[in-house]
């Protein structure tokens, strides 16, 4: 249950954190926001939070992209996060969702002259697609936002209308989520994950300029896959026909962790089961958001130790 909020520049009862029905975020979708997750590791007794500096620090550009600016450095940020956190003194996995909106009540469809704030909630949090090992996902007939209408590359809440729709046209049809073309016809992600592909042990995603969102844990495993597993990563455009001939597919991001995906529409990816670099990767990406592995305790920040040490 979530107890409280940063609201206003202090942490306030969660039901104190309130906006108007005249806020302009909520009449616009003038808002941006962030992401993230707390792994529990009850050897440690600790809440390690995944990679804030770097969450923060898209936020930042985010609210740039929608003319806001954020009255904090990411340092300063996980510093109000860590207090928020200690506030709701968790032992289990959290979610933490970070918003910088536009605080105006009134009618204008604008970005300049609008005030903004900044408010971070968060909650215990389990899976959020409940098929991990195996999801069977068909491609959306809507396209992905495009760069040109409404940056891609931020985390936009007005854009997450096109999310929603690509979510729920797949699942009321019986998937459980969907993948999405760009305007040019190239693969670019899910509604809320970035993905990949291997074919003959190279694995593949789509750039950064193929209307994705830049996605933390698609940064995460690029550097896993090539530091750690030896396995190339070629950042390129992906054709719909290469997933049905892919080896394996999965989609990442700090919701979706890591998800096999194993059938798309009537056809099977691979062998039909979760492959055997997706399987490894989930191992790894396991103990290195829970910080059991050293080398990567860097992006791990301790919530109950008495000051925060990541340094991404
Ligand atoms: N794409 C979209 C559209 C998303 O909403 C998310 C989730 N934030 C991702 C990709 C994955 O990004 P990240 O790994 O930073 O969570």
């Amino acid at each position: 249950m979530t107890r409280f909020a940063y609201f206003k520049g202090r942490i306030v009862p969660a039901e104190q954190a309130t906006i108007s029905v005249k806020n302009h975020a909520f009449n616009y979708g003038t808002a941006v926001f962030g992401g993230l997750r707390g792994y529990w590791n009850a050897d440690d007794e600790q809440l390690y939070v995944f990679r804030p500096l770097d969450h923060f620090r898209r936020l930042i550009q985010s609210a740039s992209l929608l003319r806001m600016t954020v009255p904090h450095t990411p340092e300063g940020l996980e510093h109000i996060l860590i207090d928020l956190l200690r506030a709701e003194g968790y032992r289990e996995n959290v979610y933490v969702r970070p918003l910088v909106y536009k605080d105006l009540d009134g009618i204008g469809v604008r970005l300049h002259d609008v005030p903004d704030a900044l408010t971070i909630w968060t909650l215990p949090f389990g899976k959020y697609i409940e098929k991990e090992e195996g999801a069977h996902v068909h491609f959306s007939a809507w396209r992905r936002v495009d760069d040109n209408a409404i940056p891609a590359r931020g985390k936009i809440s007005g854009s997450y209308a096109n999310s929603a729709l690509i979510k729920s046209d797949a699942v009321l049809a019986g998937y459980d989520e969907a993948l999405v073309l760009n305007q040019d016809g190239h693969v670019s992600e899910a509604s809320a994950a970035n993905i990949f592909m291997a074919r003959n042990g190279t694995v593949f995603t789509p750039p950064v300029q193929s209307n994705v969102l830049e996605g933390i844990t698609r940064r995460s495993l690029i550097e896993l896959l090539r530091n750690e597993m030896g396995v190339d990563v070629v950042e390129r455009d992906i054709d719909r026909t290469e997933i049905y001939l892919a080896d394996e597919v999965f989609l990442c991001g700090t919701g979706v962790q890591i998800a096999a995906i194993t059938r798309v529409e009537h056809r099977a990816i691979g062998s039909g089961r979760m492959g055997e670099i997706t399987n490894e990767l989930r191992t790894l990406y396991q103990n290195v958001v829970t910080a059991r592995v050293e080398k990567y305790r860097k992006w791990c920040a301790p919530v109950y130790a008495t000051e925060p040490m990541s340094e991404s």
